[in-house]
């Protein structure tokens, strides 16, 4: 192997890790971990994301190997904890489990195997036993609970069950993409009292801005990968006018640390951030992950470690595929600067 070769390996690692609860429909996680001057970023768009999609995940990867991230103006901050579509036994260990996490975000909306969308009364069991421990661990109508969607309602499945999941909750913080479209979301916002955010309709869309045009929302959750970096998520925050919650794509510690040094970064941060993730894998790239403590997360970098490093590798094929994938998407990043 050339010494050049044995260099660009060294600046790449693919790790892999199962996922400790089914989440949406992936039961791992894997990616790609890149080494530049200022750290390491991380690359870990989904499978199902076609390269030009992906691309602006490496442009988030990219800065944060190479120019690293824009001065802090908090050193810590506040996570919610993530309740996945888990039976109400299994919610309360969850949120016991969370780190001091006064905010929570339980998924509703999930679909079956048989293609049906769950019960709303087992989505009111979630919401209630979620309420029951938070009100014992920080005292009564302290914690705020919101609920995510995913975009799986129609327009009358949220206004049926959006005020059922309220009551249950003791008031919703709010409700996470109710629905799929930007119209929808506007529906849904003028008929219902809780407030909307809008998550997939920001991060997947070709305009990201018309989420605010239609009034379709009053939060906006902004990821730091699908987006294209911090700063230029910073630059949206500034575009769109609206409270941002940061929240993460399932990200290794190093990639949560982005979306962490996005949430030090932006003027304003009302509300508890989705950053508190890397539970969910069995595994992480660090010892010494990002974990909640007194429900916030501490604002610092995070580089991998070789001892973790060599129990998350990925398989030599996997591996394969991400070094590819990783030389595509730099060629699409080439070729949109030509
Ligand atoms: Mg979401």
């Amino acid at each position: 192997m050339s010494a050049s070769l044995s260099a660009t390996l060294q600046r790449r690692f693919v790790w892999s890790t199962p996922l400790r609860t089914r989440f949406r429909d992936l039961t791992s996680r894997d990616g790609l971990l890149l080494r530049g001057d200022a750290g390491w970023g991380e690359l870990s768009p989904f499978w199902e994301y076609d390269d030009a999609e992906s691309a602006t995940w490496l442009r988030a990867a990219r800065e944060a190997a190479d120019l690293g991230f824009p001065a802090p103006v908090r050193d810590r901050v506040p996570v919610n904890v993530t309740v996945p579509a888990v039976d109400a036994e299994r919610a309360r260990e969850i949120v016991l489990a969370s780190g001091g996490c006064t905010t929570a975000k339980v998924k509703v909306g999930q679909r079956l195997a048989d293609g049906s969308v769950e019960p709303v009364e087992a989505e009111v069991e979630r919401v209630q036993a979620v309420r029951e421990v938070l009100d014992t661990l920080h005292g009564p109508s302290v914690g705020r609970i919101r609920v995510d969607v995913n975009g799986t309602w129609d327009v009358d499945e949220a206004r049926r069950r959006i005020p059922r999941l309220d009551a249950a909750a003791g008031g919703l913080e709010y409700v996470e993409q109710p629905c799929r479209t930007v119209d929808e979301l506007a529906a849904v916002r003028r008929s219902v009292d809780v407030p909307v955010a809008a998550d997939e309709s920001v991060r997947r869309a070709e305009d990201p801005l018309r989420v605010v045009r239609a009034e379709a929302a009053d939060v906006v959750v902004l990821k730091v990968q699908p987006l294209g970096g911090v700063r230029a998520c910073l630059d949206l925050a500034e575009q769109v006018g609206l409270p941002v919650v940061v929240s993460s794509a399932l990200e290794s510690s190093v990639g949560l640390a982005a979306g962490v040094a996005l949430a030090a970064a932006l003027p304003e941060l009302p509300h508890a951030c989705g950053l508190a993730t890397s539970q969910l894998l069995t595994r992480d790239v660090t010892d010494d992950p990002l974990r909640p403590v007194d429900g916030a997360l501490p604002v610092r970098r995070v580089a991998p470690d070789a001892g973790a490093l060599a129990a998350v590798a990925a398989p030599p094929d996997l591996e394969q595929r991400w070094l590819e994938r990783h030389d595509r998407l730099a060629a699409v990043l080439d070729r949109a600067r030509a």
